[in-house]
């Protein structure tokens, strides 16, 4: 039944259907399954006449006429009806709903429960209220009426009764026996240990619960169910992964205090720590699994050099892949920078391999440089093991490419790859499983880490190098553009660098500042005197790397980017970043595009733009002025917004409910535990129901 699609059980028009569609809700298990985001109790009846202003009250009344119009100055449609009891009558107002206007018929009956506001002149109404048609006791509807998310054209009414009937439906089956509908996933012991109700007595509870304590216990059984599968997938990829054997990869403290020496700088403590675990990871015979999650500038990339070193001295290979070509090139870069001739005598063969361009070091021609290749010598020297270390974008995943010996294989900015992509990566050995060690400068939440890298060990690069000084992030208004400038000015002026960020490429309307337009500005009109310069996705590779390379080479002084710099990109004499319209950016982006100016003993500065005035958004940049790290800022995000942008539920595939849960971190661990468990001790298979869910979660990953 719960697979069957709605109109079996329903009758419903072409167009109610198109609307249902558009909100994922198909069959009986996605009606089901979408649940309230509230509840609203009935309150005491009245009768108009006895209401009181900032009282929650219920009315019986008569609709006497509906009326949809715009606020004059803030354009908020608004949606009123006149409303009428033998004692007086009533005006309604909804805000940003205009349909109740015609849902509404004038001359029947309602129940309308809701807050009474009084306005300057002493007029009485009733905001926002809920309604049901005719007359209505509490004790029809439950003492809650379930409020689900707002879906335009799809009624919380509609969707509350089709939710009661398709209950009703469940409810009159057997309860027991293989023909029931509802088959509980959760093992009974553990239901038991935490308190959780049943599937049966969650659904009803979380649609029409019998008061708010019950409706937050279902959903916390659904929340826990959720992170409960996402646990026991995570850990049984884990336990697959650590049946095969890996490499022993060994570097004696002696070589690597040789190399550290040549760094011109010494390793923070939580660099040296991180190390320290990856070297010990890496010399047993199980694969690391590891996540080093550091923010933007902790020095995330020479700790996987570091690793890389250890990997090449035993004779092994190393991929290390990064989502951008930018990124690439310049981690190539780096790489033949540190470990290259004469700086480590490592006498070290690199690659590097992204959609446009393969590149070997050393070339024979010109020492010391890098030269072009085609792909077939490529090819050929990966699968020799001449070439030791590689580094690209995606396009290292192709089937194409084999290794002799891949022992290592890094990813940097891991969220920016499907769980896929990264798996792909991981598998290119048939019998022995390289070491995994995966990088996120994504400020996440403990909690969701714990989550959605189950599978992963964790470290955390928690200080930043000596000397950095804290960055300074300022709202600034359209007014004081011409100040931000001149601060840029001076900044440039002393030899520093700076950023124009901007959301679009190319103009699509006159608000939105794009690259090619503030370009053309910025170098004729603003400064004449520097050297500006844009860069952007649309641009072929070969000018990109060429504008990259200029301005690292401080030849460039202003660069116009989108967001096309904000992963990883690394130029530390660059100390001012100016970000157009920030409100298009997430939270976790923005604090991604300012880690690019946190990079040197220069203070820097980040000045946001917006061109919304919404308190929303002013909030929400509030916040990246006063956090102090990501992490600050991701914590702040779930609190004050559970899901939201930073995490982007669509990224974790985590449904509300669940990004809800994260904030508890006992059940989170809870999960894990259980989940774990269950793994270990191979009995997944003693649940067929929670084992199928498992199955379904992991090929609804595969198929991202
Ligand atoms: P991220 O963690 O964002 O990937 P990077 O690895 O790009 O950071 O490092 C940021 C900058 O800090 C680079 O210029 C790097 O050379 C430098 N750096 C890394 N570690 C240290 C350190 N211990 N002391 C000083 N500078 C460092
Ligand atoms: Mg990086």
């Amino acid at each position: 039944m719960l697979d069957s699609p709605l109109s079996n059980y329903f009758r419903l028009t072409e167009k109610q259907l198109k609307i249902l569609g558009k909100f994922g809700l198909n069959t009986v298990r996605d009606l089901l399954w979408h649940f309230p985001s509230r509840y609203e109790g009935f309150a005491g009846k009245k009768a108009i006449v006895n209401l009181v202003p900032n009282e929650r009250a219920s009315i019986h009344a008569r609709v006497i006429k509906t009326e949809a119009k715009k606020t004059f100055r803030k354009r908020i449609k608004i949606a009123s009806a006149t409303v009428s009891d033998e004692t007086g009558s009533l005006e309604i107002t909804w805000f940003n709903q205009p349909y109740m206007a015609s849902i509404l018929k004038a001359g029947e009956d309602y129940t309308f429960t809701g807050t009474i506001k009084q306005n300057k002149l002493g007029k009485f109404s009733m905001q926002n209220p809920v309604f049901e048609k005719g007359v209505v006791e509490a004790n029809d509807m439950g003492a809650l009426i379930p409020i689900y998310p707002e879906t335009r054209g799809l009624t919380s009414r509609w969707l509350r009764f089709a939710a009661k009937r398709i209950l009703d439906h469940l409810e009159a089956e057997p309860p027991l026996g293989g023909s029931a509908s509802l088959k509980e996933p959760i093992p009974e012991d553990i239901l038991k240990k935490y308190n959780l109700p049943s599937l049966r007595i969650a659904l009803r509870e979380i649609h029409f619960p019998r008061d708010l304590k019950w409706a937050g216990a279902a959903r916390k059984r659904f929340a826990f169910e959720e992170i409960f599968i996402i646990q026991l997938l995570r850990q049984s990829w884990r336990k697959e992964r650590e049946e095969h054997q890996s490499f022993l990869i060994k570097i004696s403290k002696k070589e690597l205090d040789n190399f550290t020496k040549t760094l011109p700088f010494s390793m923070t403590g939580a660099q040296a720590k991180a190390i320290n675990h990856i070297l010990e990871d890496i010399s047993g015979q199980k694969p690391m699994s590891r996540l080093l999650e550091g923010d933007v500038g902790s020095g995330k990339t020479i700790v996987a050099l570091i690793a890389s070193l250890a990997a090449i001295q035993n004779g092994f290979q190393v991929a290390y892949m990064a989502p951008t070509e930018v990124l690439a090139r310049q981690h190539f870069e780096e790489f033949i920078r540190r470990l290259g001739p004469p700086a480590s005598g490592a006498n070290i063969k690199i690659g590097l391999a992204t959609s446009s361009e393969f590149l070997k070091y050393p070339s024979k021609a010109f020492a010391g440089r890098p030269t072009h290749i085609a792909r077939a010598p490529l090819l050929k020297w990966l699968a020799s093991g001449e070439i030791q270390i590689i580094i690209g974008t995606h396009s290292l995943i192709q089937k194409k490419i084999k290794f002799k010996d891949l022992a290592l294989v890094i990813i940097d900015e891991q969220h920016r790859f499907g769980i896929n992509q990264r798996l792909k990566l991981t598998q290119k050995n048939s019998e022995r499983v390289p070491h995994l060690l995966s990088m996120t400068a994504t400020p996440i939440p403990r909690t969701l880490a714990l989550t959605v890298y189950g599978d992963l060990d964790l470290t955390l690069l928690d200080e930043m190098p000596k000397g950095r000084k804290q960055i300074i992030t300022e709202i600034v208004s359209q007014e004081r553009r011409a100040e931000a400038y001149e601060h840029i000015r001076r900044e440039i002026s002393s030899g520093r660098q700076a950023y124009v960020l901007c959301p679009r490429i190319e103009d699509t309307d006159d608000l939105m500042r794009a690259v090619k337009r503030e370009y053309k500005t910025l170098s004729e009109k603003i400064f004449l005197e520097f050297k500006v310069a844009m860069l952007h996705g649309k641009m072929l590779p070969k000018d990109k790397e060429k504008v990259m390379k200029q301005f690292r080479e401080g030849q460039i002084d202003l660069l116009v980017a989108t967001s096309v710099i904000e992963v990883g990109v690394d130029v530390p004499n660059a100390t001012v970043i100016m970000i157009e319209g920030a409100e298009r950016f997430g939270l976790a982006q923005l604090h991604q595009l300012r880690g690019r100016v946190m990079r040197s003993e220069y203070q820097s500065y980040c000045f946001l733009f917006t061109e919304s005035d919404s308190q929303k958004t002013a909030a929400r940049l509030k916040a990246l002025t006063e956090a102090k790290s990501g992490f600050e800022l991701a914590e702040y995000d779930l609190e004050l917004r559970g899901a939201g942008e930073l995490t982007g539920k669509q990224q974790w595939g985590i449904s509300d409910v669940a990004m809800e849960a994260l904030k508890n971190i006992k059940m989170v661990e809870a999960a894990r535990e259980e989940a774990k468990k269950i793994i270990e001790t191979n009995s997944l298979e003693k649940y067929p129901e929670l084992s199928s869910r498992v199955i379904a979660q992991s090929k609804q990953l595969h198929f991202e």
